[in-house]
């Protein structure tokens, strides 16, 4: 059964069934909102000329100076004022905790603010309950976790967020200068430790000035929006296929919160310079050229600047153990699982007590071994049993 939903460009609430009156949400895996309640799909209908828009660069330069209004958009936010977390208000989804600690928060912690609309989006492909399965399944597998992780788990909810994202394109033009060192070797005697004469190879190296000019040009440098998450699982939870980037549409948020960037366009081209950093030093290595090569002074002309901004499908779930918070996070688009996790003392002591059992044990038996062999048997078969009853409860998540 396909019905035709009421759909209103401009706000979303108003994304409702027309044949129960339910609130539609987008369905991962499609690009549709489905209704909770009856199941009628909706496509969500793309435009071919928002979509070539979707991934046009946008110049960089020109927005810092000014943005027309349509490429701002007003958002309704709220805080989390214990990691500074910023997601949309959406009435679609109730939460009393954040996504990105764990910790209460509160409606009346909302506000509005004028951002820059992000101009693509990659809908989510993993649905809510495989995102789950992910999250007990990586839980479940983990060694030296609290027992008492493995049923908190099943209670634990995860939510889907959509971050926000830069990507920068530029043209660099890098003027340095350093040194370049040459390498040659020479002939020398030595005597060796039974008095004899020999001759051996010595590496010495020359050094030159070296300066010059070298040219790079990058491509979709990606920077994240956002500082309430973790840089390194972010950058693990990569590789994104942007090929699936669809335009901007807030249909494809329903039932998903979107987190506000709070590194803005300036700040994110800051990071990417940096990242830039890396393949400027090697294109300026491989012109010095020689066996070593040294960079002393770098003087960097960014051109060309473009950007865009894009928002990223990620299922999270913040828990709390022993007052601390432990992020899990999974890849929206591949299923790519990181996560931060606690460790249990008493398993890791468990452990190792078992394991300087282990060796006590050895020496015991080397003991018996010259007195009595029965005995030796008796013992060692006990002690063994109970040895593997303990590894094993230590051990396991
Ligand atoms: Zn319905
Ligand atoms: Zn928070």
């Amino acid at each position: 059964m396909e019905l035709e939903p009421q759909v209103s460009d401009t706000n979303q609430d108003m994304i409702i069934c027309h044949n129960c009156g339910a609130k539609l949400t987008f369905a991962p895996g499609t690009l549709s909102l489905k209704c909770e309640f009856c199941g009628a799909l909706n496509e969500i209908k793309i435009d071919e000329e928002a979509q070539a828009e979707a991934v046009k660069e946008n110049d960089y330069l020109s927005a810092l100076q000014n943005l027309s209004d349509d490429q701002l958009e007003e958002v309704h936010t709220v805080k989390c004022n214990c990691c500074g977390a910023e997601t949309t208000f959406d009435s679609n989804v109730v939460s009393s905790k954040c996504d990105f600690c764990g910790s209460p928060i509160a409606v009346n912690q909302s506000s509005t603010a004028k951002v820059i609309k992000p101009k693509a989006i990659l809908p989510f492909v993993v649905q809510q309950r495989d995102g789950h399965d992910l999250f007990k399944k990586w839980i479940n597998g983990l060694w030296f976790a609290p027992g008492d992780l493995k049923k908190m788990a099943n209670e634990q909810q995860i939510s889907g967020v959509y971050l926000p994202y830069w990507t920068y394109d530029a043209n660099t033009i890098t003027d340095y200068t350093g040194r370049r060192g040459e390498d040659y070797y020479t002939k020398e005697n030595y005597t060796d430790s039974e008095g004899h004469v020999k001759t051996r190879d010595v590496k010495h190296t020359n050094w030159y000035r070296a300066s010059g000019r070298v040219r790079n040009s990058f491509d979709d440098i990606f920077v994240v929006g956002s500082k309430s998450l973790p840089y390194y699982y972010l950058d693990n939870l990569e590789p994104w296929n942007l090929k699936d980037l669809v335009p901007y549409d807030e249909k494809f948020l329903t039932g998903f919160k979107t987190e506000t960037y709070s590194i803005d366009l300036k700040d994110g081209f800051q990071d990417a310079q940096k990242k830039m950093q890396d393949t400027i030093d090697e294109s300026i290595k491989k012109d010095i050229g020689g066996d070593h090569q040294e960079i002393a002074t770098k003087s960097i002309q960014y051109n060309d600047i473009t950007y865009k901004h894009i928002l990223l499908p990620v299922w999270l779930s913040a828990y709390r153990y022993n007052e601390k918070a432990y992020r899990f996070l999974i890849n929206g688009q591949s299923g790519k699982v990181q996560g931060e996790r606690p460790y249990s003392a008493l398993k890791i002591a468990g452990f190792i007590t078992a394991i300087v059992a282990v060796i006590t044990l050895l020496i015991i038996l080397l003991a018996f071994f010259f007195a009595d062999t029965k005995k030796m048997y008796y013992y060692c078969t006990i002690i063994a049993y109970c040895l593997s009853k303990l590894i094993y409860k230590t051990i396991q998540p």
